[in-house]
């Protein structure tokens, strides 16, 4: 069993991952709201929607180009601290690639591993800082761990997806450190964090792809 992304399968996934954002609005929208300034789904709708509208541009490109554009676009279109933090992580993503034309389960590995590192970096933040990272951060360990143990792709996903969508969900009991939520009286304890939410989105949905293309 294994797989191999394309530039093009990519941009399936891209496409896929639009429509999950799409479809999550209203709540996405509480989430913020809640938290933050309500803003967090229309930002992220903004930069998938451009992404799905430049796919010839982006096709075209090699993978770690690809990458590059996706980031370029991500941080033009997409408004607030998100955007920057999603620019930073798909250009440090296209760097990590080097000379790749595949993506296969070493390489996505190494391309969430970069990205969180661009987070965290660009962010100056943490694991437990209640954001984006605390989906991020608990998915890229278990993919390194599944990698150790040499365990098939088919578990390494299913294992990967699991911790995202754990890590977003932790993010109710934690007290913010960054975001918006960190100046409010309780720090949003009791919320989950909207962009820990739509980072789950994006795993999950990547993952599912991921474990359609697998071959024997
Ligand atoms: P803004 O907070 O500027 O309105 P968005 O609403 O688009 O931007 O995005 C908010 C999300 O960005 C938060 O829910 C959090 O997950 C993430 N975030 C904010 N600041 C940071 C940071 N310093 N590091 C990592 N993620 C962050
Ligand atoms: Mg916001």
């Amino acid at each position: 069993m294994g797989f191999q992304l394309t530039v093009s399968d990519y941009q399936d996934y891209l496409a896929l991952a639009a429509d999950k954002i799409r479809e999550n609005q209203d709540y996405v929208t509480e989430l913020d709201s809640a938290t933050g300034d309500g803003d967090h789904w229309s930002n992220i709708n903004m930069g998938f929607e451009k992404l799905t509208a430049s796919r010839a541009e982006i096709e075209a490109l090699s993978l770690p180009a690809s990458f590059k554009k996706i980031g370029m676009i991500m941080m033009s279109v997409i408004g607030g601290s998100s955007g920057v933090l999603y620019g930073s992580a798909y250009i440090g993503a296209a760097k990590a690639l080097k000379d790749k034309e595949t993506i296969g389960n070493q390489e996505l590995y190494v391309i969430l591993d970069a990205m969180l590192s661009a987070i965290m970096e660009r962010g100056n933040a943490k694991p437990g800082f209640k954001t984006m990272i605390d989906t991020l951060h608990p998915a890229v360990v278990c993919y390194r761990d599944c990698l150790e143990q040499g365990l098939t792709e088919q578990e390494t996903i299913e294992r990967v997806r699991q911790a995202a969508l754990d890590g977003a969900a932790r993010t109710a009991e934690m007290e913010a450190v960054r975001g918006r939520a960190c100046y409010q009286a309780n720090k949003g304890i009791g919320h989950l964090d909207p962009g820990a939410v739509t980072m789950a989105y994006q795993i999950d949905t990547l993952m599912t792809f991921v474990a359609a293309k697998l071959v024997s």
